[in-house]
């Protein structure tokens, strides 16, 4: 069986203007910009997208976006559709992030739509899952995490499930410095592995990536990433410096 290649992709969520992006990227390219051994992926938001793919051009890394509309085009004002972010380059979109969820107040359904729009537009979401705290505490966990993707990605075909990536990202961990244990993770992540095999067949199943999320840092990074199920992170708050962003992948190169 083909390794997956780790995927280590930075949300940068509503941070950085276009100028401080196209610095911030400028500084990634000059350190991890060639290597070819880790998938980067950089989000920045909307207004930073254009320039940050000019920064990026020539380059490994990729560009992601945070969020996006299910629909093409039309009367949705504030909103960004797939096609627009393939037009300035765009690779990835970040899809049902929790804090999308729970203060835009997305739910499973809407997700659904957004992943479908962005698998038919040849953009990879990296579709994200989690239970809260109170989920956790109540020994929820993997119930909610099995509602969340299997409602997440109904209708989704074999074919199409091959571009996805899944990002479990317990809500407790996200920029809270709790980091999930390694058992944690891994119990959870090998779980969404066997859903994937249920829903696309082992073939495809064994290529998703499913990155970690949540208080990822370069400290605790290495036993993460070692996992068996863990093929890279999704990164908030450690994404927005170059340093500790590029000693992720770096940390994610060292995995054999
Ligand atoms: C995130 O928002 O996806 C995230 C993982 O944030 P942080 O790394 O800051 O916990």
């Amino acid at each position: 069986m083909i390794p997956r290649k780790k995927l280590i992709a930075g949300n940068w969520k509503m941070n950085k203007t276009s100028a401080d992006g196209v610095a911030l990227v400028r500084d990634i390219v000059a350190a991890v910009g060639k290597q070819s051994e880790v998938e980067v992926v950089v989000c920045p938001p909307f207004t930073a997208l254009e320039s940050a793919a000019r920064a990026l051009e020539g380059s490994n890394v990729k560009l992601g976006a945070q969020n996006m509309h299910f629909e093409s085009s039309g009367a949705f004002t504030g909103e960004v559709s797939a096609p627009m972010l393939r037009a300035i380059f765009t690779t990835h979109v970040i899809l049902g992030h929790s804090e999308r969820r729970s203060y835009f107040g997305e739910t499973d359904a809407l997700v659904n739509q957004k992943v479908i729009a962005a698998l038919k537009n040849q953009l990879r979401p990296i579709f994200c899952v989690g239970e809260s705290l109170a989920e956790r505490e109540s020994g929820s966990t993997l119930k909610v995490v099995q509602t969340q993707v299997e409602r997440g990605l109904e209708g989704v075909s074999k074919e199409l499930g091959q571009g996805i990536v899944v990002a479990y990202e317990p809500v407790w961990a996200i920029g809270t410095g709790k980091v999930a244990s390694t058992d944690q993770a891994q119990e959870v992540h090998a779980f969404i592995r066997g859903l994937l095999v249920k829903l696309f067949g082992e073939p495809v199943a064994q290529k998703v990536r499913i990155l970690y999320g949540g208080s990822m840092k370069p400290a605790n990074a290495p036993e993460l990433l070692a996992q068996k199920d863990i093929d890279g992170g999704l990164i908030g708050g450690a994404s927005l410096e170059a340093r500790s962003f590029v000693e992720l992948v770096n940390a994610a190169a060292a995995i054999k």
